[in-house]
């Protein structure tokens, strides 16, 4: 164990702390040593059973609860949260690997995002349609039901923040699997929704296995509504249950987002910007800037700016004072870097910096940036996650090359356009096969505006007024005047 404070890892089912009492024990390691942190108990099939009940019994009164009292008690959880944000943010770095700088805005952002929520809950308007004088023909939300919702490790914070907030603002229960990767984040969203307010069994926790959890949720007659951040594998086995038990889905999954830059840009300000975005979380981002295409007219000027801010990241533990980057949270992400790697070496891509793990303990990978990479290359092709920048060039003007190449993949979360035209921006932005695009800007991610991706990066959306309605069905109803002789 390492000598850093880690708090105590239990289920939250009913609105009880309590340790699993499945067989298993599982270890939260520290991605910086290798290290364990925690140990937790995993929940037994008869814990997630207790939770599905506790989720099914408390769903009539919580959705019958006045969208008032939701937003104080989310209001009252985003503030606890923000109270709490030193040691929420250490425990996030000590046990997800990312600088502490990072998961402070982590903490914050989460916090926003429950404001946010809260605040959508008293507009979830429905809408009178015209019809006869004397009819009304309305179109009523409604809570959608209970939620099983499964979160990953990359941002344990806001993601965990995102369907909480949502599921609850909207009137539905929830059971979440949250990583067991970072479950310390998931623990402390939960304690201060509890100590705002929340009813006993509207939001549960629970951590095992995830296939089995998984199952056992999605086929028990409780649930009404999956939503996963995850991988597309674990989508797909997810989607394939949902559709056997009719239940509606939202799917935010894997991306590899293409970012365009035009000859037109500041090369500086440009790659700048794009270096800090992709080292983030070294690079475990699913909407971060992934594969570059750069005009070839600046294209060297831009490798090099690339190269040389890799070159002056400081790496180290998350929890180390002035580092830019921290380890990868797991040893398979060391492993798909080296085999992404060892794929781009042999299809000709130069290394410019980096490219291997770095000789410490922990899960450590050096900042690297490729140019010359081919299209054809598995770091072009497949979600990198990781501190890896691929640059490619194109040669036309109008970027039609770019954008046929950007756009010749099943990924379709985030897209990424650098130019000083307006014309290109728009013609660009409106090409990009994406579900989100960002124009001068590597942000995608709003409490405001919905987040979400095409294709085989998922459907459906959080934050923004969809990401309310998503947790929300429609009921009509055709009321005319009593009938009478
Ligand atoms: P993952 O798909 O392995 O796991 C996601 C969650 O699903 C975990 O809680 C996991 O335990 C659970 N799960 C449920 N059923 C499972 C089953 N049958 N088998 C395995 N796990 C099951 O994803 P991950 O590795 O935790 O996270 C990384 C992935 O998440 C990346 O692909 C990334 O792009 C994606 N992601 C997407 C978004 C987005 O908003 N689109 C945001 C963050 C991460």
């Amino acid at each position: 164990m390492t000598s850093h404070s880690f708090p105590t890892i239990r289920q939250f089912i009913g609105g009880e702390w309590t340790d699993g009492t499945g067989a298993a024990t599982e270890a939260v390691l520290d991605p910086a040593s290798g290290k364990t942190l925690s140990m937790f108990r995993h929940a037994s099939e008869a814990d997630v059973a207790t939770a599905l009940e506790a989720t099914d019994r408390s769903a009539p009164a919580w959705r019958a609860t006045t969208p008032d009292l939701r937003y104080r008690i989310l209001r009252e959880a985003a503030s606890l949260l923000r109270q709490r944000a030193a040691s929420a943010a250490l425990h996030l770095s000590l046990e997800q690997g990312k600088p502490l700088t990072e998961a402070a805005s982590e903490i914050q952002a989460s916090a926003d995002v429950i404001d946010w929520y809260a605040e959508e809950g008293r507009r979830a308007y429905g809408r009178i349609v015209p019809g006869r004088a004397g009819s009304r023909l309305m179109v009523v939300p409604e809570p959608i039901g209970p939620v099983a919702a499964f979160t990953p490790w990359n941002f344990p914070a806001t993601t965990v923040a995102r369907k909480l907030g949502g599921a609850l603002a909207a009137g539905c229960t929830i059971v979440l699997k949250a990583s067991e990767e970072t479950p310390a984040t998931a623990v402390a969203v939960l304690e201060c929704l509890a100590q705002a307010g929340l009813p006993p069994g509207v939001a549960n926790l629970v951590l095992g296995q995830p296939a089995r959890i998984s199952e056992q949720l999605l086929r028990s007659s409780v649930i009404r509504k999956v939503s996963l951040t995850g991988s597309i594998a674990v989508g797909r086995t997810l989607g394939h249950l949902a559709v056997d038990h009719h239940l509606v889905t939202t799917m935010e999954l894997g991306g590899n987002a293409p970012v365009l830059v035009f000859n037109d840009v500041d090369v500086d300000a440009v790659a700048r910007i794009c270096a800090i975005a992709k080292f983030r979380n070294a690079g475990q981002v699913c909407n971060v800037p992934s594969r570059f295409y750069v005009h070839e007219g600046i294209a060297e000027a831009f490798a090099e700016r690339m190269t040389a801010h890799a070159r002056a990241l400081r790496v180290g533990a998350g929890i180390e004072p002035d580092i830019d980057m921290g380890p990868l949270c797991n040893e398979r992400r060391l492993l798909a870097m080296e085999q992404l790697m060892d794929d781009a070496r042999r299809s000709g891509a130069r290394v410019r910096i980096g490219g291997r793990r770095l000789d410490r303990p922990g899960f450590f990978f050096e900042p690297t940036v490729l140019s010359d990479v081919p299209d054809a290359a598995l770091v072009m092709r497949e979600e990198a996650f990781g501190p890896i920048v691929p640059i490619a060039t194109f040669s036309d003007v109008d970027g039609a090359d770019a954008i046929r190449r950007a756009n010749d993949t099943a990924y379709g979360l985030g897209a990424f356009v650098f130019t000083e035209s307006l014309a290109r921006a728009t013609d660009t932005s409106d090409a990009l096969e994406a579900g989100m695009v960002g124009v001068n800007t590597v942000v995608l991610s709003r409490a405001e505006t919905p987040f979400g991706g095409i294709k085989a990066s998922g459907h459906g959306h959080e934050s923004g007024i969809e990401g309310l309605e998503a947790y929300m069905r429609k009921k009509t109803i055709l009321q005319h005047a009593p009938l009478r002789g």
